[in-house]
């Protein structure tokens, strides 16, 4: 199923195949035409409109270079009916003879009005002798690179198509049933279209053939996921009963009930921790939602059973904050948790890491320093990690363990479209928390022009005179050359801040503090001590002071929606009307003010990424470069929704009842792809 270029192959041409991706024969039968020219018919030169695609035949009957306004070749065309005057600012000898006065050409082009009149800059031309059969089909116009003509590669195409064998991966049931057409006439119908396709269709890529194209790629991208998800589930896990004793007495300690979508998550996931496979399983809710107690609950459903837990954050504030919490809940059941992070010193760091080693500790909680070298678990039950998508398939695979695996519990609070979850989701079970908890005011969002600062700064020194606290959110936006600028931004902020209220206590937090700095000033401002916090957008997940009830975010016209959402779930976490002011600065674009109006219009994070999916597409939603997805080349999740849907249901069909072809399938898209899943 995979065709391998042959040894006579021409070496210097598959270095450029390579480079557009081309690994193998059958990967030019995937390299589909980016749109196509029609060469099956002539018009006339008098008939021509300007902007629009036209093949003309004629005499050259005038050539010349011209020196001005730059070197150009400048030739005449006539067909009988007009002139159409050719424009080449890069011409070669060939060129020039193959357009000398006398010669019958083709010209394919773009007409336009000139200064001379109707032109063609740089049309494609070939010499045609009277009575050339036109083209039968629409030409295929190929992605290409340096060096390597359309004629070139459009010849190597065809000739895979012509000698590959294309048998159809797809048991011919299923084809009935999706109403798909035969694959190997798909792929022919897109390099080769017939005179009547609908040009429509293909540009649009609604053409059935594109349709089957793209359901095949979503298919094996289904099928790589599944068949994971299939292989962690063979292999063992041990079964952490649930037995209710500390789950119990934290629950009856709680002073709040769990709502009923928190129990419901934590039915699921007794429910899988007590198998004896692995638990691959995400917890999905919005900020806020509650998740880390239900994290905690099975964290404790492991410790029952005599096995440890560890907890993961991207973050050191994060982390931190959820050792803090932790720490108070347990400590009545007399579990004490271990906080181990990166920046320890290595003294404090090697006797987490001996209390890890030993037994001595149940729960372990920390950075992603919890799963490197040289930290090893003396008895390993659960893994979980919070806000997962920080750290994206790659490591979320590398967590696999050897012998018995522990059990995994991915928790994330960027709301994914369903759709989008179902493609990038498919190797884990989700669960869903769908409802806060009760007792929260909505929060209210402003937008407020930048010009208009004295006001913000009014509101924000009449609530902290009421006894609230407030965040400064400054943008400083990671990898960008910018970062430098933005930092000094903030502590600009700060020092104007400090100056604006000599009443108050203004903090500073931003990525580049020490750790132990930050956590200083996190605890200050959650007892109170800081009333008014600039951040950056280190305070973007997971933190948790319920008397801040205001936020003032500057430059929210650069920032993503999710992350715009995610910071403003940092307000609304106590009974109190929470606000949350959003800075712009004039003039807006279009898509900025779009956005705006999506975070100003809608609380519900499903509905903002619903939305953002629309505006943008998926690869930003999801920071798809990080996350070590293989980027769909043909389908869209969005606009394919629905194919992307009955992919998923035919994979899970054909692993059960057509193993075979499941396997030829993924042979045929996967076959030279780097398989994260077996990273
Ligand atoms: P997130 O899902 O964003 O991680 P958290 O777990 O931090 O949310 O919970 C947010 C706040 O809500 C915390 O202060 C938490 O103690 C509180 N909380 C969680 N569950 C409930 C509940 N059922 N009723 C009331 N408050 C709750
Ligand atoms: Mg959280």
């Amino acid at each position: 199923m995979f065709y391998p270029f042959p040894a006579s192959f021409p070496k210097a041409t598959l270095g450029k195949l390579a480079k557009l991706g081309i690994c193998s024969r059958f990967d030019l039968v995937l390299h589909l035409p980016l749109r196509y020219e029609d060469e099956t018919q002539l018009q006339r030169i008098a008939d021509l409109a300007p902007g629009t695609n036209a093949q003309i035949e004629g005499e050259i009957i005038h050539s010349e270079v011209a020196y001005r306004p730059r070197r150009s070749l400048i030739c005449q065309l006539h067909d009988g009916s007009g002139i159409l005057h050719l424009r080449f600012l890069n011409f070669y000898p060939s060129q020039q003879k193959q357009l000398a006065v006398g010669k019958k050409i083709r010209a394919l082009g773009e007409a336009r009005m000139g200064y001379f009149g109707m032109e063609m800059v740089h049309p494609k031309c070939r010499s045609a002798s009277e009575g050339t059969p036109l083209k039968q089909s629409l030409t295929p116009v190929y992605p290409t690179t340096a060096g390597l003509p359309q004629a070139t590669l459009g010849k190597h195409i065809q000739a895979a198509l012509n000698e590959l064998e294309l048998p159809d991966t797809l048991p011919p049931a299923l084809l009935k049933r999706l109403r798909l057409p035969d694959f190997a006439a798909s792929v022919q119908l897109l390099h080769n279209p017939p005179p009547d396709v609908s040009e429509a269709a293909l540009a649009e890529r609604v053409h059935p053939a594109w349709l089957r194209i793209k359901f095949d790629e979503l298919l094996a991208q289904q099928l790589s996921m599944r068949v994971h998800y299939r292989k962690r589930r063979s292999r063992n896990a041990p079964q952490l009963i649930a037995r209710n004793q500390y789950t119990r007495q934290l629950l009856q300690a709680l002073p709040f009930a769990l709502t009923q979508a928190q129990q419901k998550a934590l039915h699921e996931i007794r429910h899988d921790l007590e198998q004896a496979h692995p638990m691959q399983r995400l917890l999905q809710g919005d900020v806020g939602s509650g998740k880390t107690v239900v994290a905690a609950l099975a964290a404790l459903q492991a410790i029952e059973n005599g096995y440890q837990a560890a907890l993961m954050s991207p973050t050191e504030i994060l982390a931190e904050q959820h050792y803090l919490k932790l720490r108070d809940w347990l400590a009545p059941l007399g579990i004490e948790p271990v906080w181990l992070s990166g920046s320890m010193k290595k003294k404090d760091k090697q006797a987490a890491a001996e209390r890890i080693a030993l037994g001595k500790t149940q729960l372990a909680i920390g950075t992603h320093a919890l799963f490197q070298q040289p930290i090893e678990f003396h008895k390993l039950g659960l893994i979980i990690v919070d806000e997962q998508h920080k750290f994206g398939v790659q490591q979320r695979l590398a967590l696999r363990g050897k012998g018995d695996e522990p059990h995994q519990l991915m928790m994330s609070a960027t709301p994914i479209p369903r759709t989008l979850a179902m493609s990038y989701y498919a190797d884990l079970d989700v669960s869903v928390i769908d409802e806060l908890p009760p007792g929260r005011t909505p929060i209210v969002t402003k937008l407020v022009s930048d010009a208009r600062r004295e006001e913000v700064f009014e509101r924000v020194r009449l609530a902290c005179k009421e006894g609230r606290q407030a965040y400064w959110v400054c943008p400083l936006v990671e990898e960008s050359e910018l970062m430098e600028v933005e930092l000094q931004n903030a502590i600009e902020t700060h020092r104007q801040l400090s100056v604006a209220f000599p009443e108050l206590n203004v903090g500073l937090v931003h990525g580049r503090l020490a750790s132990t700095e930050k956590a200083a000033i996190m605890a200050a401002f959650k007892k109170g001590d800081i009333q008014l916090l600039v951040a950056t957008t280190v305070i973007e997940v997971g933190v948790d002071v319920s008397n801040a009830s205001m936020m003032v975010i500057e430059h929210a016209e650069r920032m993503g929606l999710a992350q715009l959402h995610q910071l403003r779930g940092r307000v609304g976490r106590g009974a109190a009307q929470s606000l949350c002011i959003l800075m712009y600065q004039q003039p807006l674009s279009e898509l900025a003010r779009a956005r705006l109006k999506i975070i100003f219009e809608n609380t519900d994070g499903f509905e903002i990424a619903q939305q953002d999916l629309h505006l943008r597409g998926p690869g930003e939603l999801l920071g798809a470069r990080q996350s070590g997805v293989p980027m769909l080349r043909f389908a869209d999740v969005s606009a394919d929704a629905a194919l992307l849907a009955s992919a998923r249901d035919i994979a899970d069909e054909m692993l059960r009842d057509f193993p075979a072809a499941a396997q030829a399938h993924l042979q045929r898209w996967m076959a030279n792809k780097h398989d994260y899943l077996h990273a």
